[in-house]
């Protein structure tokens, strides 16, 4: 029997980064992990692949637009199967990278599926460890409708979107989340018809009302059909294909629509199934995730828990986050992180970034706030590039401390960085304002929201 100072269950972003954290301060550490290859959700079937296909699909659709630019380009065509290869390539460097890094830090990776039958103890198979504390990293999976099976072929979840053999004629995506509109632009970049159907009366729940506008205009234009306030009834399979039908919300109307394949993408569930939790006595919420407080701890002394599996922002870079605070806490360091400014992008063509509070949120709180925007069409190098739909907006106290801030746009995921810094280091919007900014760039749309806040926008 191994024993070992810390056992991090699941090798996800939360996990594998808590891994090596705890090895860098001297602890000895094993990371294990069910699924075959190093990097969760993120690397396998998330983060990495799902950007890789973006860019492909990027690539492919630019080429209907080079006319503009005096460019044309005759006999192109799609080699989906070249373009899976070239995913599949990078998510494979990039998972035989961890192993790399644990060996670099010291780490034992131990493959197989985990469970703790007592604190202290880890079982794999028919192996036991032994560990001063364990810690949980078991992230999340697709989560699906009750009566809606994902059988992978016709009605897939992300994992099966990511992987698909043939562009579907026509793609319906249940859910206007991240996930299903990233994943909607690809299909919809490499040809499909997609349409993308949301119980709710608008896109992206949870992001300023105005950007997500912004954004459904902006992907409308780009050939997604949007089908709001619908409920998923039932999917049926037919000779030719499937059929679904859909309860207009607070409508006494039924509709039905017909497609080849569908995305569902309501949302991700916790895993902590087979870990043993029930009989240790660790505490899970009614949706699922499992409790900790501020030090990670579960209700268990010796169990902590991290990134997807916990509640908050379901996010890797959320999750690596609390992984490198916990493993700093149980060294005696002072592990800190603020989640008011933990950003959320969404990779599609416009990008959306947020950070911090929506205007929605302020306003239910009855707080005084001002607000300033720039739209990107008043900024030359967005006309230059021809990238001119989508604003900054910012959110700040009548003093210019800020407290959200929202982007639709090209590079808006980068953009962001700028004002979550500024956040986090306090800087009000008169200091981000005042900061000079390169010309011409996207990120004077920044500067200049800061400006209107003030009242003071020069370009608006
Ligand atoms: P996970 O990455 O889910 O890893 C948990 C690991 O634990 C898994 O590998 C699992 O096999 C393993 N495990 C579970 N139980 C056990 C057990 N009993 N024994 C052994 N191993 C176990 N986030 C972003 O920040 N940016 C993005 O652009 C982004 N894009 C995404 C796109 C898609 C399509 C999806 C699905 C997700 C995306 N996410 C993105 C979310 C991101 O992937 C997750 O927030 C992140 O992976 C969570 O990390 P984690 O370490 O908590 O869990």
């Amino acid at each position: 029997m191994s024993a070992y100072d810390l056992i991090v269950i699941g090798a996800g972003p939360g996990g594998y980064v808590a891994a090596i954290r705890a090895a860098q301060l001297g602890m000895k550490v094993a990371c294990v992990e069910g699924r075959g290859a190093l990097g969760g959700t993120c690397l396998n079937v998330g983060c990495i692949p799902s950007k890789a296909l973006l860019t492909s699909s990027a690539k492919y659709a630019e080429l209907s637009h080079l006319s503009a630019h005096g460019i044309a380009i005759e006999g192109a065509s799609l080699d989906l199967g070249a373009l899976m290869a070239r995913k599949d390539k990078i998510v494979g460097d990039l998972t035989k990278g961890i192993g790399f890094l644990f060996k670099k830090n010291g780490v034992d990776h131990i493959e197989g599926w985990a469970s703790i039958p007592a604190p202290g103890q880890v079982q794999v198979g028919e192996d036991s460890y032994t560990a001063k504390n364990i810690l949980m990293a078991t992230g999340s999976e697709p989560a699906t409708l009750p009566g809606v099976e994902i059988d992978e072929v016709d009605v897939l979840s992300s994992t099966g979107a990511l992987a698909l053999e043939a562009v579907p004629e026509h793609l319906v995506v249940i859910g206007a989340g991240v996930i299903g509109l990233e994943l909607g632009q690809v299909w919809s970049r490499l040809g499909s018809k997609v349409t993308v159907v949301e119980y709710l009366d608008r896109i992206l729940p949870g992001i300023d009302g105005e950007i997500a506008k912004l954004s459904q205009r902006a992907l409308s234009k780009r050939g997604l059909k949007f089908q709001l306030g619908r409920a998923l009834k039932t999917i049926e399979k037919g000779a030719n294909g499937l059929t679904l039908t859909l309860d207009r919300v607070g409508k006494d109307k039924v509709e039905q629509i017909e497609a080849e394949k569908v995305l569902i993408a309501i949302g991700r569930r916790p895993v902590t199934r087979g870990l043993g939790l029930e009989d240790l006595g660790v505490s899970i919420n009614a949706r699922g995730f499992i409790e900790v407080d501020e030090r990670y701890s579960t209700s268990v002394p010796g169990i902590f828990a991290i990134g997807d599996c916990v509640p908050g922002p379901m996010l890797a870079h959320k999750a690596e986050e609390d992984g490198i605070a916990c493993v700093e806490m149980l060294a005696g360091e002072h592990g800190h992180v603020d989640y008011n400014t933990v950003p959320g992008v969404v990779y599609t063509d416009p990008e959306v970034a947020s950070v911090g509070q929506t205007e929605e949120a302020l306003k239910e709180a009855g707080a005084e706030y001002i607000s300033g925007k720039f739209v990107f069409m008043a900024n030359s190098r967005a006309r230059s590039t021809g990238e001119t739909d989508g604003a900054v907006k910012v959110l700040a106290t009548p003093e210019g401390k800020i407290l959200g801030a929202h982007i639709c746009g090209a590079h808006g995921g980068d953009l962001i960085a700028e004002l979550v810094l500024a956040m986090t280091k306090g800087a009000t919007i008169e200091e981000v304002a005042r900061t000079c900014h390169a010309h011409p760039a996207m990120g004077e749309a920044v500067k200049e929201a800061c400006l209107d806040a003030l009242g003071r926008a020069i370009h608006a």
